[in-house]
């Protein structure tokens, strides 16, 4: 009896161990698995922040930026307020209007007309009483086009006859060749001598450097001022010719969008064949345009040219 209870005693103990190690062993596991996910949290924390500062980094760089743009921008505004000073202290007699100087001018452009658009285009600018400016290419077959242009108050000015860079810029000569060929099409139709061009691929084109070597674009420019004429860049761009079927509302929000913070637009677009959309796209131009309080004219010789170079 007495053998028996000792027995059972030891028993005892031994499940009591047993029981306390269960307890033991399972709390250092919830323990440790706590431990576990509190360091993932932590980790997770971690690379959280490592986010934000670099997030806080590009915003602090940024920042600097516009800081030093806004500085740069000043400045530029003193120097051009300076200049505006000398000048007018220079030219007494001249008197600047302020209200003209607030006014917003859009001079819509047609390059490489005519085309079976023109009437189009023509018909277009006639019902909303529009004045443009058409650089045109040779066709003496569409002489009734050109003299419509003319006609009707837009302005008749010189692109190019061939068109064909690989041949006007070989040289100052065939580039000039070209250029008269052009002039002489349009005096002979309207009997005025065209003065304002645009070049072929703008100012900064660099297409004769594939032929010469060298860029005979200054060369170029100097001879056609030397002539007269006043060349016409562009400050807005329709992107009608970045493809050949331009999406007609790439076309709007280019012209909106690249007008927006102009006072004088000079807006590039075409008048070709394959530029429907360009057509499709002016009825939304004009009104976005007005919106901004734009006024349309044709360019005449008084319009300082924009010019890329
Ligand atoms: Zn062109």
């Amino acid at each position: 009896m007495k053998l028996r209870t000792k027995k059972e005693s030891k028993i005892k103990k031994v499940l009591v161990f047993l029981v306390l190690s269960i307890i033991v062993i399972c709390s250092a596991g919830l323990l440790a698995q706590q431990t576990i996910y509190k360091i993932q949290e932590l980790n997770q924390t971690k690379s959280e922040l490592n986010l934000l500062q670099l997030d806080k980094t590009n915003l602090e760089k940024e920042a600097e930026e516009v800081k030093n743009k806004e500085e740069d921008l000043k400045n530029k505004v003193a120097e051009l307020e300076r200049k505006l000073e000398e000048v007018i202290k220079d030219n007494p007699e001249v008197t600047i209007d302020p209200e003209e100087a607030n006014k917003k001018y859009a001079y819509l452009t047609f390059d490489d007309g005519p085309s079976r658009n023109t009437v189009k285009i023509l018909d277009f600018l006639k019902a909303n009483g529009i004045k443009a400016t058409f650089f045109v290419v040779g066709d003496p077959a569409q002489e009734h086009i050109y003299r419509r242009i003319f006609d009707e108050g837009h302005t008749l000015a010189v692109h190019s006859y061939t068109h064909k860079f690989n041949e006007i810029y070989k040289s100052v000569e065939s580039f000039m060749a070209d250029i008269h060929q052009l002039s002489d099409l349009i005096q002979n139709i309207t009997g005025v001598k065209p003065t304002l061009m645009r070049f072929a691929g703008g100012s900064n084109n660099s297409v004769s450097k594939r032929y010469n070597r060298t860029d005979i674009m200054p060369e170029i420019i100097a001879k056609v001022k030397e002539e007269g004429f006043i060349y016409y860049d562009w400050n807005v761009d329709s992107m009608d010719a970045a493809k050949s079927n331009q999406d007609v509302q790439v076309i709007i929000d280019s012209v909106l969008e690249g007008a927006k913070d102009k006072n004088h637009a000079f807006i590039l677009m075409h008048d070709a064949a394959v530029k429907a959309t360009t057509v499709e796209a002016l009825p939304q131009i004009i009104e976005g345009l007005k919106k901004q309080g734009f006024i349309f004219k044709e360019i005449t010789p008084e319009v300082a040219p924009v010019q890329f170079r």
